[in-house]
């Protein structure tokens, strides 16, 4: 079965959010044609949803201001501005996003003492979200991913999909990101590629619909 994963394409990562990823709403389109054409079994998203006051809001630490760098629980973490708090606008889904077509919406960022960037665990994993073992049931052969933002949730979940999915294609649909900070989003893409995940584009997904 062929699953595809959205990254966190939520209103929060978006022009007008409140962290929002330049250009971000570009991947709302590239999402919906491979929605509709990509020839996938299965269409999982995932969500930021943090409580509000969590412990990567610059918000709750005094004196610091969003993008310094703090601690959380002893561990280094980037300070954020407050984002996709739970029930929020700043939470819900792209508006043009085809969330009819999403089979299974997996949370993340719950805990409110530690970040989550990636869809399958937090990270210090301890915590397990339950995405791979809900794509292991449903016998995800192939996993392809897009998001926001490139830098942090969509790196961190492809290298979690790696590990945590053995025997699974991992693969990154490129044009179907956006990231943050243009340097971490060239060395996001390095590491990426040297782990094992294939790097592709939409159009090649498109093209290659019915070949395997
Ligand atoms: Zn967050």
């Amino acid at each position: 079965m062929k699953a595809l994963l959205l990254v966190d394409i939520q209103n929060g990562f978006c022009p007008g959010g409140n962290l929002a990823v330049a250009d971000g709403n570009a991947v709302v389109p590239v999402a919906n044609r491979l929605i509709e054409n990509g020839g996938y079994g299965l269409i999982v998203a995932s969500q930021d949803w943090h409580p509000e006051g969590h412990g990567s809001f610059a918000s709750s630490h005094p004196g610091k201001q969003p993008f310094d760098m703090g601690t959380l629980n002893g561990k280094p973490q980037v300070m954020w501005p407050d984002h996709c708090v739970q029930n929020t606008p700043d939470a819900d889904f792209h508006p043009n996003l085809n969330v009819t077509s999403i089979d299974y919406v997996q949370r993340k960022g719950e805990d409110p003492e530690v970040d989550s960037y990636s869809a399958f665990r937090d990270n210090d994993h301890h915590a397990v979200t339950g995405l791979d073992a809900y794509l292991k049931h449903q016998s995800a052969t192939s996993l392809d991913i897009m998001g926001l933002a490139t830098d942090y949730c969509v790196k961190f979940s492809a290298l979690d999909a790696l590990s945590m999915l053995p025997g699974v294609r991992i693969r990154l649909i490129a044009d179907g990101c956006r990231g943050i900070d243009p340097d971490g989003v060239k060395a996001a893409f390095e590491e990426m590629r040297t782990a094992g995940v294939e790097i592709i584009t939409s159009d090649q997904v498109l093209e290659g619909r019915g070949h395997g």
